[in-house]
């Protein structure tokens, strides 16, 4: 244990989120004060229908389409039902015992459908609600300010009734992100994912080679990854995992780019370009496509291309109209006036001007 987690005092907090939503969590006696001090307020608006839990083979239950996703579509929002310190403090009472209480203190109904989840620790380590906080648990951010010796009280596991269901996979179709504002999951597709598909997540950095995936997903969840990518155990894909989580280094930056008329023109769109067929290929769309479709963008803008840098903007476009962006609108005047772009034309200038100085009488 680190050594700035020192001894707490940790009390069951009961939380109420708007009038529909009722949870637990066990935290630091200060932790509750704040979050009682700020109670969450529900998110906006909640999508309905947009999945099934059912089995999913040998890996228990899983979560499933009832419609296609494109990407970007909210499959689910969703807030905690259980939360616990992600880091337990010194304390004189067995880790065991807090979970079981936790669990005990739910409404029946959930107290069973918490205790129905699969649970794939060795049965001889820890108690069953352990094993399923360690099993299905997910990593969270609370509000509260994580200095000195409290470094570790920002950070909790969460339990939710449906999200906790998602399974895993290396290329994973969906991402989640957590609003510690309205204490909330929103579940999104990341490649488009047909009706009656599985929705997964990861689980673990999907960005590494296969052997080092595996290892992690063994020792933290007990299990052996089956995913697509896993067993087709094909060596190129750790070549092109490394290359992706390597990107950028040994790249110009953009503006280097722009003044120095010795580098070729494409260096930077090939790069990116080649970073997003690796991502196709991989299926790992939740390493983010938009800086890649960005930086082509703003490359063929400094070119003045107008016809490319429309095509790429339209695609940037694209990509922000999926989770309603706030720079939606900036693109969309660019794509009307490409001149408007702040950076138009700067390599141009830069290529032409150097142009004239060869040319120049010496
Ligand atoms: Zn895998």
């Amino acid at each position: 244990m680190a050594g700035h987690v020192r001894s707490r005092r940790y009390v069951l907090h009961d939380f109420a989120i708007g009038t529909r939503h009722r949870g637990v969590a066990f935290v630091d006696s200060g932790v509750r004060d704040i979050l009682r001090a700020h109670p969450p307020a529900p998110a906006p608006y909640y999508p309905t229908d947009t999945f099934v839990i059912r089995r999913a083979g040998d890996k228990g239950l899983g979560m499933f389409t009832t419609s296609a996703l494109r990407v970007g579509a909210i499959a689910l929002i969703e807030h905690p039902t259980v939360i616990a310190p992600f880091v337990l403090g010194l304390t004189d009472t067995p880790a065991c015992d807090f979970y079981d209480d936790l669990f005990g203190s739910l409404p029946m109904r959930q107290y069973e459908m918490l205790m129905g989840l699969a649970n794939c620790m060795p049965r001889t380590s820890v108690g069953h609600a352990e094993g399923v906080m360690a099993t299905n648990a997910l990593a969270i951010e609370l509000d509260v300010p994580a200095t000195g010796s409290n470094q570790e009280l920002s950070t909790h596991r969460a339990i939710f009734m449906q999200a906790s269901r998602i399974n895993h996979s290396c290329s994973p179709n969906a991402k989640w992100e957590w609003d510690r504002k309205t204490l909330s999951l929103t579940l999104r597709a990341v490649r488009p994912i047909r009706a009656g598909e599985e929705i997964t997540i990861n689980y673990v950095d999907p960005a590494v080679p296969r052997a080092e995936r595996r290892a992690s997903l063994r020792t933290t969840y007990h299990f052996d990854c089956n995913c697509a990518a896993c067993a087709r155990g094909d060596p190129r894909s750790d070549i092109a995992r490394t290359e992706l989580r390597a990107f950028g280094s040994g790249l110009p930056a953009f503006d280097v780019w722009c003044r120095d008329a010795r580098m070729p023109d494409m260096v930077l769109i090939r790069a990116h370009e080649r970073a997003l067929a690796l991502i196709e290929t991989e299926g790992l769309e939740v390493l983010g496509c938009r800086e890649h479709i960005d930086v082509i963008t703003m490359c063929y803008g400094a070119l003045a291309d107008e016809n490319m840098f429309r095509y790429w903007a339209n695609e940037s476009r694209e990509e922000r109209a999926q989770d309603n962006m706030g720079d939606l609108k900036v693109v969309q005047t660019w794509i009307s006036n490409p001149r408007a772009l702040p950076v138009w034309g700067w390599r141009r200038d830069t290529i032409q001007a150097r142009r004239r100085s060869s040319r120049s009488p010496k």
